[in-house]
């Protein structure tokens, strides 16, 4: 066991604060990993304030983040994929059981035994796993990722949570030159959505509430922006898309999208509002449309996305930031004030 640096917060309430845990010697099958960039998730603000208590009580003290990205310090005896000096990468799973049938479909996101790599039970040394907020982690190889060296590794970051629950869906759902795609919302989520989309040569409509952010869904390879709360720009597009991503986490009418599909259209959800949606039927049984959602992919789908991003130059637009930034991170997320993922520099907790 060695220490490692960390901001951790004590309690649901509580700032972060600069502290040490503990992290395992690499086991034979380990890959120790000196974190270089993390990315902020807003599932880390969720855990560490609690907000998921009824499902997922927080144990605190609490160190989030699955979005690293890092250089290999040292691997163990029977590691094959990674020697030190590699780039790589970890997301939100560190391990599984690896016997039962998602695992061994290569959908390690549908274990029932899963260990995600902040807030799970640690077989190794007791207690919780901690996550990327951190200037080390030690982790299984077969949950450590090969990450593409021609990509700014700030911008890889964020592909591990925000990357992979955006590419996901849209390879599922058979997105492929000519077709019509809505991505609705244009945050963390939604940008990425629109860069994979753009990058499957889809053509692609952004559906966001902000006139301002016209210029910008543009820029990320939108064709068309339509402002929502325009009855008429929205009716212009109604029947007409063959799938929509919406990344939106506040309340919102998913009816009127629902309506905005064609014949076999499917809308798939990748955000979380809170409270319960209300679904027409009509919008779905008229043009044998269907609602689903997604979250993250497995541990191959992972290394695809990171590959496809390599080969077309796609990384996540970030701000970077110092991780004693990290509270006042917090706030501005809160606000959607984010261009569109904080990614933490870890040079900042290694000087410390
Ligand atoms: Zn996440
Ligand atoms: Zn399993």
């Amino acid at each position: 066991m060695f220490k490692a640096k960390a901001y951790s917060v004590g309690s649901a309430t509580s700032p972060f604060v600069s502290s040490s845990i503990p992290r395992r010697d690499p086991t034979e099958h380990d890959v120790q990993i000196e974190i270089l960039f993390c990315g902020i998730c807003h599932s880390d603000l969720h855990y560490a304030r609690d907000e998921w208590h009824s499902v997922m009580p927080t144990v605190y003290p609490c160190v989030p983040g699955h979005e690293i990205v890092g250089r290999v310090a040292k691997v163990g005896s029977s590691v094959t994929k990674f020697e030190p000096g590699d780039l790589a990468g970890v997301g939100c799973l560190v391990d599984s059981d690896h016997t039962c049938p998602h695992c061994r479909a290569g959908l390690e996101q549908f274990c029932p035994n899963q260990i995600l790599t902040y807030g799970s039970p640690d077989k190794h040394l007791g207690g919780v796993t901690y996550g990327g907020y951190s200037d080390s982690i030690v982790v299984d190889e077969r949950f450590v990722l090969r990450v593409p060296t021609n990509l700014d590794p700030a911008g890889v970051a964020p592909l591990h949570c925000a990357g992979i629950t955006t590419y996901s869906p849209i390879r599922r759902w058979g997105v492929i030159k000519g077709r019509k795609v809505g991505v609705v919302g244009l945050g963390g989520l939604g940008h990425m959505g629109v860069k994979f989309a753009r990058a499957f040569e889809a053509h692609v409509v952004v559906f966001t509430t902000s006139p301002g952010k016209r210029e910008d869904a543009l820029r990320l390879g939108a064709a068309e922006v339509v402002v929502s709360r325009n009855a008429d720009e929205m009716k212009k597009h109604a029947g007409s898309l063959d799938f929509i991503l919406d990344t939106v986490s506040a309340d919102h009418d998913i009816n009127a999208y629902l309506n905005l599909l064609g014949p076999g259209g499917n809308l798939t959800l990748v955000g979380a509002p809170e409270k319960h949606l209300a679904v027409s039927a009509f919008g779905l049984l008229l043009g044998r449309r269907s609602l689903s959602g997604s979250n993250i992919g497995g541990i191959a789908e992972t290394q695809e996305m990171l590959d496809f991003c390599g080969a077309h130059n796609i990384t996540a637009d970030v701000e970077v930031i110092p991780i004693q930034k990290v509270n006042e991170a917090y706030e501005r997320l809160l606000k959607s004030d984010v261009k569109y993922r904080f990614s933490i520099d870890m040079a900042s907790l290694r000087s410390e």
